[in-house]
């Protein structure tokens, strides 16, 4: 096996997270290795990386690879993996990396997998494991195919704790034409750090269900006061914000709940991320909303009604209690 863990900067030129915990993925597999990335300032990165123990430094870098655009990556993934002679390419599987590397797959011949949660060696085989039908079905699998590649899930392996050191990476020419730049990056539109709601590496999933909107034990809706309480804990605790179908359906909640999308919802028509734990809030806890739990180590959920789908062997552990008193309490003490 000629494996390559190929990476990318960001444009500021440091390496995310799941770069790191690429190399992990990689050096669990006991098999020499060598490094390639592309982007702004991609040789500096390589000295990040000098102590990693590969065999061989690759980058391309320049103005064109400063900035995320598919051709180009390409054109750049493409030559750094020729220059290594790789025939196994581990890469995180970043906004980036999903978007340019199953073209760069298709350039190279190569067979590629997306969403890898396991790799191990086994002599010159690789065994991979994905799961399938929205995370139903694990499935564990080797390929012939060569050259392959794998594009690892972030957040699945610890990542590489990097020292400082000279890597002297040999800087290819990523072979850029002209055509490859007709697409210009006129900038970035994203929302402020606070209306950002989904955040990947977050330690805590924080759910919103429906209830939050339903009349309360006075008879009345409180969507103001749910908004308030939701976001202010959201800004104390820096939780990832997960929501059920029912709330993000619900035309009334939109206007309220303005920090809030179909983007956030969990289950089995929405998302499966992966977090230490989960506090799921107002509610029910139906099978289609806790299959986009699978990923979470440790669930609680807090509900008025005793009989609710968490307490069905769903949650470690539930309260059976008021949301909104609950969570009022949290961020007074929070707020302390
Ligand atoms: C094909 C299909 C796909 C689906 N996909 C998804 C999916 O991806 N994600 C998803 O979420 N759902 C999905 N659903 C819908 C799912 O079955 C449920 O209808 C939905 O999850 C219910 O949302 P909810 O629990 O927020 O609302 P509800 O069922 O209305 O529950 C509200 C809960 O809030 C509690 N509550 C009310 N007030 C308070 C309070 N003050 N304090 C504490 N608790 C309170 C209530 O006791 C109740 O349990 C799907 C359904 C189908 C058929």
């Amino acid at each position: 096996m000629n494996l390559i863990v190929l990476l990318h900067t960001q444009t500021d030129g440091s390496l995310p997270k799941a770069a790191f915990e690429a190399v992990t993925a990689a050096k669990q597999l006991n098999t020499p290795f060598a490094v390639g990335i592309l982007g702004a300032n991609a040789k500096a990165a390589c000295d990040q990386l000098a102590d990693a123990g590969a065999t061989a430094y690759y980058a391309a870098e320049g103005d064109a690879l400063a900035q995320p655009r598919y051709a180009t990556d390409v054109a750049a993934a493409v030559a750094l993996v020729k220059a290594a002679g790789a025939d196994v390419v581990v890469a995180p599987q970043t906004l980036r990396f999903a978007r340019a590397l199953p073209g760069a797959a298709y350039r190279i011949g190569a067979a590629v997998d997306t969403h890898v949660g396991s790799l191990t060696a086994e002599g010159d085989a690789l065994r991979v494991q994905r799961w399938f039908y929205r995370q139903r079905i694990l499935g564990s699998f080797t390929r012939s195919a060569r050259p392959w590649v794998l594009l690892v899930d972030a957040g699945i392996f610890e990542p590489f704790t990097a020292g400082a050191g000279a890597a002297n990476a040999t800087v290819v020419d990523a072979g850029i034409t002209a055509e490859d730049e007709r697409t210009t990056v006129t900038g970035v539109q994203a929302p402020s750090a606070d209306g950002q709601t989904i955040r990947p590496d977050a330690k805590l999933l924080f759910v919103a269900g429906a209830g939050w909107t339903k009349k309360q034990g006075d008879g009345n809706m409180h969507l103001d006061e749910a908004a308030a309480t939701i976001t202010g804990f959201l800004a104390k605790s820096g939780a990832s914000l997960g929501s059920s179908k029912s709330l993000v359906d619900m035309p009334e909640a939109a206007k309220v709940f303005s920090f809030m999308s179909h983007m956030n919802q969990v289950g089995q028509t929405g998302s499966t991320p992966r977090h230490p734990k989960g506090l799921a809030t107002c509610c029910h806890g139906e099978e289609p909303h806790v299959v986009g739990w699978r990923f979470i180590n440790e669930r609680r959920a807090v509900n008025t009604d005793p009989n609710c789908g968490w307490a069905q062997g769903k949650a470690d552990v539930v309260y059976v209690a008021d949301a909104f008193e609950v969570m009022a309490k949290v961020n007074a003490l929070m707020g302390q």
